[in-house]
């Protein structure tokens, strides 16, 4: 474990209330972090100005204090917008980004779409010498290059970003840091080895490297993506399909040790629901990380 970065985070971001897949989420994170030895960060991911409300930021700290998680840090990204414009500096002293006027309907008419119905902006604007003006996106000048890494669930993984996103948004035309950008910058500065999350983010991986190293950081973060929760028709659980959340199973009368047990046997980790307190849980997961 490199000493400038010791911590790993769990990031939820408060655009709704916290469900099950965020509570495998963030016992992947602790149980990582005693088996690697890492500190737990909270991090509240609220770059996305238009959808984060105030009363999901506060439940997510209610929530995750409810099922008996501590941390040792805190970070909310709507704090950070020196970072940013900091951080953002670098890259464009560098050359390595550039303004961008396409509208939404234009951007997905003239570019294909990877396997996550994400753009692969394909550098429409790249040339054009717009300025950074205030209703411009800024994009990345992403490299056409193979970025390999080990992620410590997955094993060996190759990509090419330009192949996965191309030129990506570090921010929107209505002024928003985008989610690559914000996390890159925060897990840089926020001393940040270990990055745990859901497998739905390993494609953010290749771009989040080079982005970091494009801002300086000498070696990336460790990553580990851990497979998420199903919902009974194999579709993934979240916020936006109003999963049901912790605090409406809690009103209902559920005890965290229940819900905990619950978790971790659709998990697979249990055979079936048995009533276990945070610390057994992420010890059962710690047990079998991988
Ligand atoms: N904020 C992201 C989410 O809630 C997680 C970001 C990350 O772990 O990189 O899906
Ligand atoms: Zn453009």
């Amino acid at each position: 474990m490199n000493p400038d970065y010791p911590f790993t985070r769990f990031a939820p971001s408060p655009t709704g209330y916290l469900h099950r897949g965020h509570i495998l989420s963030a016992l992947y994170v602790y149980a990582a972090a005693e088996k690697f030895g890492y500190r737990v960060r909270l991090r509240i991911e609220d770059h996305d100005q238009s959808r984060a409300r105030k009363a999901y930021i506060d439940a997510i700290r209610e929530d995750l204090e409810w099922l008996g998680f501590t941390w040792e840090a805190e970070s909310i990204q709507s704090s950070n917008t020196e970072r940013y414009e900091r951080l953002l500096e670098i890259l464009r002293k560098k050359n390595l980004i550039y303004a961008c006027d396409c509208s939404r309907k234009f951007t997905f008419e003239t570019n294909p779409t990877n396997e996550d119905g994400e753009i692969i902006y394909q550098g429409h604007c790249k040339e054009l010498g717009l300025p950074f003006a205030k209703n411009h996106a800024i994009r990345f000048k992403t490299p056409d290059i193979s970025v390999n890494w080990e992620d410590l669930r997955l094993g060996k993984l190759t990509e090419n970003p330009k192949d996965i996103c191309g030129d990506f948004a570090l921010k929107d035309r209505i002024g928003q840091w985008t989610y690559q950008f914000a996390v890159v910058a925060d897990d840089f500065e926020e001393g940040v080895g270990l990055v745990v999350r859901g497998e739905d983010l390993k494609h953010s991986t290749s771009r989040q490297i080079i982005l970091a190293q494009a801002l300086g950081r000498k070696e990336p973060p460790l990553f580990l993506h851990h497979p998420l929760i199903v919902d009974p028709t194999g579709k993934k659980l979240s916020k936006r399909e109003h999963a049901e959340s912790i605090r409406g199973e809690r009103d209902a009368g559920k005890s965290a040790e229940a819900l905990l047990g619950e978790v971790c046997a659709q998990a697979g980790f249990l055979p079936k629901p048995e009533l276990l307190s945070v610390n057994d849980s992420i010890q059962l997961v710690k047990n079998r990380l991988f």
